[in-house]
């Protein structure tokens, strides 16, 4: 599927407003950033003056920008090599005031005769959400934002003092929690909770429910607004699925829901708990399509140790109410739930690329819907102890196989995305696929921080 839908270009009399709006408000500096496909945010800057032209034209960016890995390599491929040049054009429609002289705009990669380049992960997710909307269905989406804090060299916070969920955890971290929630009001992404994680130094933050796109730029702002209050307190923090060996991984699950013509698809239909047929299809497409979609949701060199039973990551690929062992948890409409019914996707951890995840769910949903899947059985336990229960692929190797072979990956996300996706991928797991989870945790603490 091309990127058919382009990004929205300002008039010269908005350029205007902008301008004079980002000089009232004391912006020196435009950060405008893309996530390549080993989930690291790069960036490019610009004197505010020059925003006009980061979003007109764009600043040059070799298309190997996609391919860097996680270690700083190149993963080159027959598609990408030492020739060519793209341009990163800032979306100042998404651009938010962020303090400190900052302004932050999400970026997409375009051709230097000014198309989308397919390559790009941003552009692909704009096109899926609008190409969804074309055919009568609405997506929300609401992403849980897990992170590790660490002291300023990186070593774990004291684990005698950890009390998981705990009150403690909190206070002793009640300035930057605090700077943290107005650090993110103040740039309008909306953070619905905000609580100490079960692992040693790990908090999660919820994001509310927002258009795809919207919502994927938020967890982008999110996670680098996240990085820069740490830093302003003296500490690190880690996105990565394994921070410590022996301790919690860090998730990014996923919360989708979904309307057709206005009326919610997964409650007030007469399937299992209030699932409408189509609702019940969209759960099924995405239950069986997870495993041949693990590598975009969970493909990095870390993933799989974090990926296993017993740690609420959802390493099984089934679905079952509040079943937090399944990649797929339903969440009913209840009053307890005011956002109304959504399914909660377990399996995505913070390495993946949060555009190329999103593309990756809704594809399956609507997948499931176009070929009328059938709901597999709820799973009502604790699927470890159920023999029949499916587990994703246990290793980056299998995941990276069966992500090459997923015509459904191919038709979402395109060629150029899936080569590099595994280009990059398999890069990590030729040079440290070897490595114990203890090493890879210490060698990649950082590897998704911004
Ligand atoms: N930290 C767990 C994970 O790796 C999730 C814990 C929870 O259910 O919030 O996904
Ligand atoms: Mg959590």
């Amino acid at each position: 599927m091309p990127i058919t839908d382009p990004m929205p270009v300002l008039t010269g009399t908005e350029h205007s407003a902008h301008l004079a709006e980002l000089t009232r408000n004391g912006v020196r500096v435009l950060i405008g950033t893309v996530v390549d496909m080993a989930g690291v945010t790069r960036a490019k800057t610009v004197p505010v003056r020059r925003a006009d032209a980061f979003h007109a034209t764009g600043m040059g960016a070799s298309p190997t920008w996609n391919v860097f890995c996680i270690d700083n390599a190149i993963a080159f491929t027959d598609r990408l090599g030492v020739v060519g040049d793209l341009r990163l054009r800032a979306d100042l429609t998404a651009l938010r005031t962020i303090g400190g002289g900052y302004a932050w705009a999400p970026a997409e990669f375009f051709t230097q005769h000014g198309l989308p380049s397919p390559g790009c992960a941003r552009g692909r997710l704009r096109s899926v959400q609008a190409a969804a909307e074309a055919a009568g269905l609405t997506a929300r989406v609401g992403h849980e934002l897990e992170f590790t804090l660490t002291d300023r060299d990186g070593a774990s916070l004291p684990r005698e003092r950890w009390q998981a969920y705990g009150l403690g955890a909190v206070l002793d971290r009640g300035g930057l929690l605090a700077d943290l929630a107005s650090t993110l009001e103040a740039a309008a992404v909306p953070v619905e909770q905000l609580h100490a994680e079960y692992g040693t130094g790990q908090f999660e933050l919820s994001l509310a429910p927002a258009a795809p796109l919207d919502a994927a730029d938020q967890v982008t702002l999110a996670r680098l607004l996240i990085g820069q209050v740490a830093r302003e307190h003296g500490m690190l923090v880690s996105f990565s699925p394994l921070p410590f060996d022996g301790g919690a991984g860090n998730g990014a699950h996923v919360h989708l829901s979904l309307a057709r013509d206005g009326g919610p698809l997964l409650s007030g239909g007469s399937g299992p708990y209030g699932l409408t047929e189509q609702g019940a299809a969209a759960v099924a497409g995405i239950v069986d399509g997870l495993p041949r979609m693990l590598g975009v949701f969970a493909g990095s060199v870390l993933s799989a140790a974090r990926l296993r039973p017993g740690l609420w990551s959802g390493a099984f690929a089934c679905w079952g109410l509040e079943n937090r062992e399944a990649a797929v948890r339903l969440l009913a409409a209840t009053p307890g739930n005011p956002h109304g019914a959504n399914v909660e996707l377990k399996c995505v951890d913070p390495s993946a690329n949060v555009y190329l995840a999103t593309c990756a769910v809704l594809a399956l949903a609507r997948d499931g819907i176009e070929r009328k899947a059938l709901l597999p059985a709820e799973v009502r336990t604790d699927p470890a102890a159920d023999p029949s229960a499916v587990r994703l692929p246990a290793t980056q190797e299998a995941a990276l196989d069966a992500l090459e072979g997923s015509a459904t990956a191919r038709a979402v996300l395109g060629d150029d995305i899936v080569s590099a996706l595994l280009a990059v991928r398999r890069h990590e797991q030729r040079g440290y696929g070897g490595m114990s989870p203890a090493a890879l945790a210490e060698r990649f603490r950082f590897a998704w921080s911004s």
